[in-house]
């Protein structure tokens, strides 16, 4: 068993990094962006995720395994032509794999800031995988991570629609459940260009909430004193966006030096990085998929309600720590 900290006052309290007067709410424009979360819209991306050939009818026999070319490359073609659809200026992002001849790709897009480079990211991973069974076998991966990638999606909607003073990058990564070796590959090459990143939201299996409760986990990095008061800071947006917008959500932060995730890459090179998630078998309850990695991991089984408030509290907490120019 994994031994999971709660992050409290205790572990860092000495270092006064609780800062109420770094959360100013812009409540009216926040609450404006959010209200524009569409759940049909989360519903249909899912949708064309799972499915083999995507199309109308919500097929439950698709893969996104990063090992098969075919099966990812048409997810990655979904979401870049969803994302060219809303005119963002895109790039795919090369990486190598093992399992892969050729190259692979992260999918990025891009709204420029009005006064900075500054990276806001928003990421989940796009890629799926079965285990236990021959890996050609379908890996729907609805909730890990259609429900990520779809969030991503619909933030890239909803914000291209406004302007920000920091630049936001949507990126979906490949790569995650071989060791993610695609947000490897792409947290590096960031670090090693010097990009500044104000914040990393992660977004990675957020459809499943089977008791309704809205339990979920924001976990932050300790790896250093810097990204873990970075890391808090974006749990303490997530929290407030909750609070002032009543999202009937209920967040646990914890922590855990070897919790896994894209997320973890960006920690490795001192970057403030969180990673959103239902709740799991880690933390004080425990209502995780039991479709996980499964080819039972399919839409009819999430909770579309949850998974709408939680893409609003991600990308809520994203356009502030952008800040919105009104
Ligand atoms: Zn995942």
């Amino acid at each position: 068993m994994r031994s999971v900290l709660v992050v409290g006052l205790a572990l860092w309290g000495g270092l006064g990094i609780i800062s109420t007067g770094f959360v100013q709410l812009q409540s009216s424009l926040i609450a404006e962006i959010i209200q524009q979360v569409d759940e049909e819209r989360l519903r249909e991306h899912i949708c064309q995720l799972q499915s083999r050939e995507g199309g109308e009818y919500c097929n439950e026999d698709g893969s996104r395994w990063s090992c098969d070319a075919s099966a990812i490359d048409r997810a990655t073609n979904y979401a870049r032509q969803y994302l060219e659809s809303l005119g963002l200026k895109m790039r795919l992002v090369p990486y190598s794999l093992d399992c892969r001849q050729g190259p692979s790709y992260n999918l990025e897009a891009e709204l420029p800031g009005t006064e900075s480079a500054k990276l806001v990211l928003i990421t989940a991973h796009l890629d799926s995988i079965i285990l236990g069974i021959r890996p050609s076998y379908p890996a729907p991966g609805a909730d890990d991570n259609a429900s990520g990638s779809a969030a991503v999606l619909e933030a890239a909607r909803v914000l291209s629609k406004y302007r920000f003073k920091h630049t936001i990058r949507f990126v979906l990564f490949t790569g995650e459940e071989q060791r993610m070796i695609g947000s490897s590959a792409y947290a590096s090459e960031l670090a090693r260009k010097n990009v500044s990143i104000l914040g990393v939201f992660n977004v990675d299996m957020i459809g499943y909430d089977s008791d309704n409760n809205g339990f979920f986990e924001i976990w932050v990095g300790i790896r250093s004193e810097e990204v873990f008061k970075g890391s808090w800071r974006l749990a303490e947006l997530i929290t407030k966006t909750i609070e002032a917008h009543k999202l009937k959500l209920v967040p646990e932060v914890l922590n855990d030096p070897g919790r896994g995730g894209d997320q973890a890459l960006f920690w490795r090179w001192g970057y403030a990085a969180v990673m959103v998630i239902e709740d799991s078998e880690y933390g004080a309850t425990d209502d995780f998929n039991p479709g996980y990695h499964t080819p039972l991991d399919v839409l009819r089984f999430l909770n579309l309600a949850y998974m709408k408030r939680m893409a609003q509290a991600v990308i809520g907490a994203a356009a502030q720590l952008a800040e919105p120019v009104p």
